[in-house]
């Protein structure tokens, strides 16, 4: 499932090159990840061998992907090759790509490629292209590609939209199956052991991320799930997330087992807990429109928190962008002043944690719409009292 129409990849290097021009690049030069997977829809293999894609910032120079020979075939049936947008170059075993970046860059340029200035690169570079880079391009000064990229990839399409949409759907259907039980008695490992596979049975090509944190575990957001058996009269975090089409789904949901009997259900700590929890990522999800500041989401969620008496046991920020990548711009955290727009995508995920205790942590992924919030995840928010 791609999702993602060709004719998108061409449009989005054009403006990719436009950006990079207006910025007095005089190239962007994207390796292997997210970047080179929005430009080109090519998911290639973060390999040794180098994979670049060049985009010059001249109109009408042409566009190069630089490829390994063994990996001729995918990189030539990537989108953008497909659509003629890219040229595929390929480099034999024996030759130094790094003499093929510099030859083709500045045939696009029609300059030595030793006099150009400013060149852009992709934010997870490997440090050994980095340095073959500089060692061809001897007076270019680099910048990341993110200062290019950012507000392309942060605008989401109706397409990209669509694909977080279905992401986040199958991940409700996932936390959802998983609250059902059989959670009581069985080690957290175990259970995560069935949310990697229920999220691959829900459309997800890859599983991600699993955390079930029971009982005191609860308190420690990124929770690695153990060989610690869940009890009744307990709360367990249920953080989860994978891809579908490339694009994220990321959702917490806060379950507390009772085993069936009722005197093991939440108590009046917990209770308490969890109504300003709920009440501080609902209000931070209803402040979300074009034009206010990533850090006053985050203001409102904190401020509930602070005003219950519990702002130093929530320490981490409110949240954080999502697309191609689980972690992205824009972050939901004091300082970030960039202002929202329609289409940016990003979690809600305030949390609580008591040490030694207990936690809990509620969230979504939500859309920045033309009129407010666009929450894509549909399952209840309400702590989930089950037998387990
Ligand atoms: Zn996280
Ligand atoms: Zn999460
Ligand atoms: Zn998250």
């Amino acid at each position: 499932m791609s999702g993602i129409p060709a004719a998108r990849y061409g449009e989005r290097l054009v403006a990719a090159r436009r950006e990079a021009a207006a910025a007095g690049l005089d190239a962007l030069c994207i390796g292997v990840g997210a970047d080179l997977r929005y430009l080109t829809g090519y998911e290639a293999m973060p390999l040794e061998r180098l994979t670049m894609l060049l985009v010059p910032a001249a109109d009408a120079a042409p566009l190069t992907l630089i490829a390994p020979r063994l990996e001729a075939t995918p990189a030539r049936t990537c989108a953008a090759a497909q659509a003629g947008a890219v040229e595929v170059a390929t480099w034999e075993e024996t030759e130094d790509p790094m003499a093929l970046v510099a030859a083709r860059l500045g045939d696009a340029l029609g300059r030595d490629a030793a006099d150009l200035r400013a060149i852009a690169i992709n934010d997870t570079l490997r440090a050994s292209f980095v340095l073959g880079l500089q060692r061809v391009l001897p007076s270019a000064s680099f910048v990341l590609a993110s200062s290019v990229l950012r507000r392309l990839r942060m605008a989401k399409d109706r397409d990209e939209v669509a694909l977080l949409r279905s992401a986040a759907h199958a991940a409700d259907r996932v936390v959802l199956a998983i609250a059902a039980g059989p959670l009581v008695g069985r080690t957290e490992a175990d259970v995560a052991r069935e949310v990697r596979d229920r999220l691959l049975a829900e459309g997800h090509e890859h599983a991600e991320f699993w955390i079930v944190a029971s009982g005191p575990n609860s308190a420690s957001p990124h929770h690695d799930p153990g060989e610690r058996v869940i009890q009744a009269g307990e709360p367990i975090v249920i953080d989860i997330g994978g891809t579908v089409g490339g694009y994220g789904s990321d959702i917490t949901r806060t379950v507390w087992v009772t085993g069936g009997d009722d005197a093991k259900g939440p108590d009046d700590d917990f209770r308490r807990l969890y109504d300003v929890l709920q009440r501080a990522q609902a209000e931070a999800t209803a402040a979300v429109r074009p034009g206010i500041a990533c850090e006053a989401i985050d203001g409102v969620a904190r401020g509930i928190i602070t005003d219950a008496g519990f702002g130093p046991m929530f320490f981490h920020r409110t949240g954080h962008g999502i697309g191609l990548e689980g972690h992205e711009e824009p972050y939901l955290v004091a300082g970030n002043a960039e202002p929202m727009a329609a289409g940016h995508a990003f979690s809600v995920e305030p949390g609580i944690y008591l040490e030694g205790r207990f936690g809990a942590r509620i969230e979504d992924i939500v859309v920045c719409g033309e009129a407010g919030p666009d929450t894509l995840n549909e399952a209840t928010r309400d702590l989930l009292v089950v037998a387990g």
